[in-house]
């Protein structure tokens, strides 16, 4: 049965009220241990775990055992997520707010910290953040430290600025000669001394860099394997004022949510890896919230590149911005276990993926279309212990790193015991999703964790992107969906969805067809029939289009060209919709799924705007804006309180929300509410826990299991497979009605099976 769980990330945030000034409130190891306590206090009813993060300031919490694989379940996700807020809250003082905000928007301007530090320190070395900010925990300054190290520079982020009309570094554009010159920084009040590059977006490599869209689909589908400085040097400079940060916290401070998945067994997790995969930049997107960063606004929505620059721990060889030989002849610094760090790798460890690694069902190797590189003695060892050369790929392209933090007693250990040395790399290998091997000494199966997403303000967000995330894999695993998009696609992909509006203003590479239930219907299209019975493979432009979120979501027709499968799309959300049907969802479970869709939908089509977008809005139409692109103190204070207000429920933003309202402003927990916002001294047994599962089960309709491949191996006859089939077509026209009309809802249509019932 499925098993799977989020993750949520939450800042501290204090309110310097007399200053007008947010601060990060540096004692999230004193919070934890609390929680901890408190949750061996609660025993059995206790529903939370919680875990340190990068910053002092932040806290992941999940809950205490994964979600179950009952419809029923899919109901306690909002619960469980509101409760561990308001958990977290509680162990605050009453200026301190608790918020899932991704990106702290005066991060390492002024004094941003309580208590306050100057900035820098052995670790970072940075100019803006203290070292005081990172997390106790060794891990986490080792791995600042061994990242500079072996980088051999403190890291370089550079995020496009936005450019409003007073924003001073254009200005400096008219000229070529200013443009080279060292811009100020508005914020700090200083010149980027000895960084010859400051006014210009410089790429380390072709198509590594958070330039923009067209820049990076130039280089994106060509087939020229990357050399270092190839080709590409100072012609293809693009001058491109942008916000500099020097050091991991920029990255790794931000808050993400995740989803972990646990499959029924190594291939299905592999499937679920390569599909997931396809979809990561279409959520990071449709989630995006992080417009602001170290006190400036970005001309990008979401935060992947900064992290990834935040963690590039590649040698200047490897970055290509020095000749490999060069590096090779010095051994001072980097350099890989087997060698001197002298070969160009493509990406930062932090990025979205680079392989699939389903050898089965859909899976064409065609699909894996990027140069990777790959560490060949990991190569022969996996394919000597006879892992197929896919699967042994992906491995051996995670094994092109260095270890960056290992314990000196867990150095020598029996790796035929424990996979310390496996998780080691695996665990600094940050990507959009993450394939997860059971632990050697652990019962635990096969798992996939999808990284993408954003973290959202509200319970009721997160929750409907769990949620919503969690029915897209049990669609892909019923209907067998084929996913598959160039790897060199899902990149460019990953380039669009950092646009600003990408959510509703972007569209993304996308399969014309998905193959539903292909295998146990006749083929839907006589051409595609006619291609295969040729063995005819389809070429990229047969098979994918560039599609909106809202024509992925909601569906779409697209006109088809010669030899093309069908171009027919019924989108996610009319799958999920026929799937809850065939699954028989319980009324209550399918309201409560028909407002996430809707609200997701509505996201999509830009009816509701992103956080991303109500931040910049909000932002820019702040009294003390001066349309040069900076987020004083004050701004940042202003919109942090609205945060909390919003996550609290106790304001409601229509351009954001709409009618979906948070959990807070429900009143259903208006207790833990109360006590709560009381602060300090809440008994965490006030805080109401939901009911188990198990507790209400004799409550409710028979329970309904979230079947994927098991239950579609039982839907197969012909007959059922047209119950299917006008299945997909009643929810696909009613999703079409949906784009027209917005304002229409899901919640209006009745349960297909139900009625067919009623009339036979
Ligand atoms: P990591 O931090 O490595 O990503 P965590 O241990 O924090 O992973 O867990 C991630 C999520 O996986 C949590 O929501 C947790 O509830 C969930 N989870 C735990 N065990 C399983 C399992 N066997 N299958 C699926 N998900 C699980
Ligand atoms: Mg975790
Ligand atoms: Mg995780």
């Amino acid at each position: 049965m499925l098993l799977w769980g989020d993750e949520v990330e939450y800042m501290i945030v204090k309110f310097d009220s007399s200053a007008r000034r947010p601060l990060l409130s540096l004692r999230a190891d004193q919070i934890i241990a609390r929680l901890e306590e408190e949750e061996e206090k609660l025993g059995d009813s206790s529903i939370s775990a919680w875990r340190p993060e990068y910053g002092n300031w932040m806290v992941e919490a999940v809950p205490r055992l994964p979600y179950g694989g009952f419809v029923r379940d899919l109901r306690d996700i909002e619960t469980n997520i509101w409760t561990r807020q308001q958990r977290i809250q509680s162990c605050l003082s009453e200026d301190e707010s608790v918020m899932s905000i991704v990106a702290f928007p005066t991060m390492g301007v002024g004094t941003f910290t309580h208590p306050a530090h100057a900035p820098g320190g052995d670790a970072s070395q940075s100019n803006f953040v203290p070292d005081e900010a990172i997390n106790p925990f060794p891990r986490f300054k080792t791995l600042t430290r061994n990242i500079r190290v072996r980088r051999g520079s403190k890291v370089d982020i550079r995020v496009p600025l936005f450019r409003d009309t007073m924003t001073p570094e254009f200005s400096h554009l008219s000229s070529a000669a200013a443009a080279a010159a060292p811009a100020a920084d508005p914020i700090n009040g200083t010149t980027e001394e000895g960084d010859k590059a400051t006014d210009v977006f410089r790429m380390d490599l072709p198509g590594e860099s958070s330039d923009a869209a067209e820049t990076k689909a130039a280089t994106a589908r060509s087939e020229a394997p990357v050399e270092a400085n190839s080709g590409q040097s100072a012609t293809a400079e693009v001058v491109k004022p942008h916000i500099q940060m020097d050091c991991m916290a920029f990255g790794m401070g931000c808050c993400c949510l995740q989803v972990t998945f646990q499959a029924r067994d190594v291939d299905e997790s592999r499937q679920l890896y390569d599909h997931l995969a396809v979809l990561a930049p279409m959520f990071l997107a449709l989630t995006a919230a992080c417009p602001a960063l170290h006190g400036r606004l970005a001309d990008t929505d979401v935060r992947w590149h900064t992290i990834a620059s935040s963690v590039d721990d590649r040698t200047p060889a490897e970055r290509g911005v020095e000749a490999a030989a060069a590096a090779a002849a010095s051994t001072g610094r980097g350099g890989t276990v087997e060698g001197p760090g002298a070969s160009p790798i493509h990406k930062s460890r932090y990025d979205s993926i680079d392989l699939y690694i389903s050898n089965k069902g859909h899976f064409r190797s065609a699909y894996n279309d990027v140069d990777v590189e790959i560490d060949e003695p990991s190569m022969e060892q996996l394919r000597a212990a006879g892992v197929d050369d896919v699967l042994a790929a992906h491995v051996a392209h995670l094994f092109i790193r260095d270890p960056l933090v290992i314990y000196r007693e867990r150095i020598e250990i029996d790796d035929s015991k424990m996979t310390d040395h496996f998780e080691n790399i695996q665990s600094t290998n940050w990507q959009t999703v993450r394939w997860k091997p059971p632990p050697a000494d652990s019962p635990i199966g096969w798992r996939v964790e999808f990284r993408s997403m954003e973290a959202q303000l509200t319970a009721f967000e997160n929750a409907a992107y769990t949620v919503f995330i969690g029915l897209v894999s049990r669609v892909i695993l019923f209907f067998n969906l084929n996913l598959y998009t160039p790897m060199s696609m899902v990149h460019e992909n990953m380039e669009r969805a950092h646009q600003r509006n990408a959510a509703s203003g972007q569209r993304f590479y996308f399969r014309r067809n998905v193959v539903p239930l292909k295998e146990e219907c006749a083929p839907l299209s006589p051409v595609r029939e006619a291609a295969e019975q040729d063995n005819v493979q389809p070429t990229v432009d047969d098979e994918i289009a560039e599609l909106t979120i809202s024509e992925i979501l909601m569906g779409h027709n697209t006109p088809s060209q010669p030899g093309a499968s069908s171009s027919f799309f019924p989108g996610l959300v009319p799958l999920i919709q026929a799937y809850l049907d065939i699954i028989a969802c319980d009324d209550e479970t399918r309201a409560m799924v028909d407002d996430y869709c809707e609200f997701i939908c509505k996201r999509a089509s830009g009816e509701l705007i992103t956080t991303a977008t109500w931040m910049r809005q909000y932002i820019m139409s702040h009294p003390d804006y001066n349309f040069d692109s900076v987020v004083s103190e004050k701004i940042a204070f202003d919109l942090l309180q609205q945060c909390d207000a919003i996550t609290r429920g106790t304001l409601n933003v229509p351009s954001l929300h709409g009618r979906f309202i948070n959990r807070g402003a429900r009143g259903e927990m208006a207790a833990a509410d109360t006590a709560a916002s009381a602060g300090g001294s809440t008994d965490p047994s006030s805080i109401p826990v939901p009911p188990t599962a198990d507790a209400v089960a004799s409550l409710l309709p028979p329970r309904r299991m979230l079947r994927g491949a098991s239950f579609r191996q039982e839907v197969k006859t012909i007959a059922q497979c047209s119950l299917v089939r006008a299945l997909i077509t009643k929810y696909s026209s009613k999703a079409q009605q949906h784009l027209v009309k917005t304002s229409s809802d899901f919640a209006e249509t009745q349960p297909y099976l139900s009625t067919m019932k009623a009339n036979s």
